[in-house]
């Protein structure tokens, strides 16, 4: 257990011979971790002004305030790149971020963000966040603002219209653009379409990060099609939540990889993150076939209606899930369910038995498009194996990404993930399964995404970055959460400093809110105020 001494606190005689403290803080005794995936060492780390000021031998006297991290990992607060938390101001000390250590958000991602980027990240001031924050701006947003939900092409003029956008959320500080192709109405984009608009961020230094038109049977198209838009385009790939979720697939995740690392080959930036679960989470749409869903859900359910269409719908959905290799929708348990909260926990084939007295496919099938009419469900989709993911996770380039929200305590049954992850892979990939040494785990959470992202002092414990700082207990870091009671924080995670202010102290949420928006830095802009200066 770490523990915190206030200087001059901690004693209440004057002593005679201490000097000043220069410091506002110094983590003493810690091993430290600093993320380049180097072994750890032991120095001191002591802050100033919401920077790290020191990485050495500081006397404790120096410094206002000591955390004695004895036993401890010191390492860069995480950077959770992957993320989806565009109603954070309501929650905005994001607990379940912080208990995991993560310090950085970058969200926007799956092609859904603000498309106000100054509105979205200058807000911070007025309604300030524990965590620092980055978005993406998403092509699903702007197109649906251009040009609704339908399913056709953008006219000239509607294509201007989403450049537009994309270049003032750039020049407003997005990081790049996000494309989510499974949604509507991102599905509806052909691969044009997304080089245009990719062109507008590459010229802003921004990346491509995107949730690919397919992650199972069609999973190697997708991943050229995205490996296409980067090198028409040119700029950085990153492929978000990288998995193989069709059955048929597994065991496959080589070749998928190798993919990405010829691109690289080739002399393309390309990058991949990973939760560490072999469940995905996303909505019951999904299911259903991409022309059911065009124009929202009113017009989705007026084509149920007709018995010829949802006959189609039914046999398209019969014939998708045999590609996939899944016999029936077992491996689909609802999350949240707002009609009938009673379902949130089970499986389709679960809920069907209940309600219809019966389980065959057919069965299943008309329960799913009752619930899509009913408003959809949030969902997690039990489709990928265990061996895929340390496949992946093993790859220099996957950064550990949670793909999760902001999370209320004990509301619905969401994802493990977003209560576990990074402890998850600390406690369960790192310490019990040894697939992968702490150093490089850690350089996955910190110096990776944030040179993937550009976000250029973050992610090392380096003299002049920011003071972003997570200590941990390496032999009992893990996750608690469960598919079954998701709603448990990590254990072995102490103290979480953002910008040099403690967030986390000893277990506890304090409640300091001393995050700042991330905004791109341009590459140019960058070069110029260098020169200014020197
Ligand atoms: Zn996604």
């Amino acid at each position: 257990m770490a523990l915190l001494v206030v200087n001059g606190f901690s004693n209440s005689l004057p002593t005679p011979h201490t000097t000043e403290p220069v410091y506002d803080l110094v983590i003493i005794n810690g091993r430290v971790v600093d993320g380049t995936g180097n072994p750890w060492f032991r120095a001191s780390v002591a802050v100033k002004d919401g920077r790290i000021a020191r990485v050495g031998h500081v006397e404790p006297s120096q410094a206002k305030q000591v955390i004695d991290a004895r036993g401890q990992i010191v390492a860069p607060g995480f950077i959770d790149v992957h993320t989806h938390v565009e109603s954070i101001y309501k929650q905005p000390d994001a607990e379940n971020f912080v208990r995991m250590g993560v310090t950085s958000l970058v969200t926007g991602n799956c092609g859904s963000s603000a498309t106000d980027i100054k509105e979205f990240l200058g807000r911070i001031r007025e309604q300030p966040l524990a965590v620092n924050l980055a978005t993406l701006i998403a092509h699903g947003s702007v197109r649906s603002k251009v040009m609704g939900q339908g399913d056709r092409t953008p006219t000239p003029a509607e294509l201007q219209q989403m450049e537009a956008l994309v270049e003032q959320g750039m020049k407003d500080g997005a990081v790049g653009l996000s494309t989510g192709l499974i949604y509507v109405p991102g599905m509806y984009a052909k691969t044009d379409e997304i080089v245009a608009l990719a062109r507008v961020a590459a010229r802003y230094d921004g990346l491509y990060a995107t949730h690919m038109r397919n992650e199972g049977t069609e999973v190697v198209e997708a991943i050229r099609e995205s490996l296409q838009i980067g090198e028409q385009a040119r700029l950085p790939v990153e492929i978000s939540h990288f998995k193989i979720s069709a059955r048929k697939l597994w065991g496959k995740s080589d070749v998928t990889l190798s993919l990405v690392r010829e691109a690289r080959k080739r002399g393309l930036v390309v990058t991949v993150d990973q939760y560490a679960y072999t469940a995905s989470s996303t909505s019951l749409d999904i299911r259903l076939p991409d022309w059911v869903l065009a124009g929202g859900r009113e017009e989705g359910k007026k084509r149920l209606a007709v018995k010829e269409t949802r006959e189609r719908a039914v046999r398209e959905m019969k014939e998708g899930l045999k590609r996939t290799g899944f016999k029936d929708y077992d491996y689909a348990v609802v999350a949240s369910y707002a009609p009938n909260p009673s379902f949130n926990g089970k499986s389709i084939k679960a809920i069907t038995k209940e309600v219809k007295g019966k389980s065959d496919l057919d069965s299943q099938i008309a329960q799913i498009l009752e619930m899509y009419e009913a408003g959809g469900a949030g969902m997690v989709y039990h489709g990928m194996s265990e061996d895929d993911i340390k496949e992946i996770m093993r790859e220099p380039f996957t950064m550990i990404a949670s793909d999760s929200g902001v999370r209320r305590f004990n509301e619905g049954m969401p994802h493990p993930r977003g209560y576990g992850n990074n402890a998850r892979v600390l406690g369960r990939y790192v310490r019990e399964l040894r697939l992968l040494p702490l150093e490089d785990a850690v350089r996955k959470m910190t110096s990776l995404p944030a040179q993937t992202f550009n976000l250029r002092d973050r992610g090392l414990l380096l003299e002049g970055f920011a003071a972003d700082i997570v200590i941990f207990d390496e032999t009992s870091v893990n996750d608690r959460a469960t598919f079954e009671q998701p709603h448990q924080y990590p254990v072995g995670i102490s103290f979480v400093l953002v910008n040099g202010v403690t967030v986390l102290e000893d277990g506890r949420m304090t409640s300091a809110r001393p995050g700042v928006a991330l905004r791109r830095q341009s590459m140019n802009l960058a070069l110029v105020s260098h020169r200014a200066q020197g």
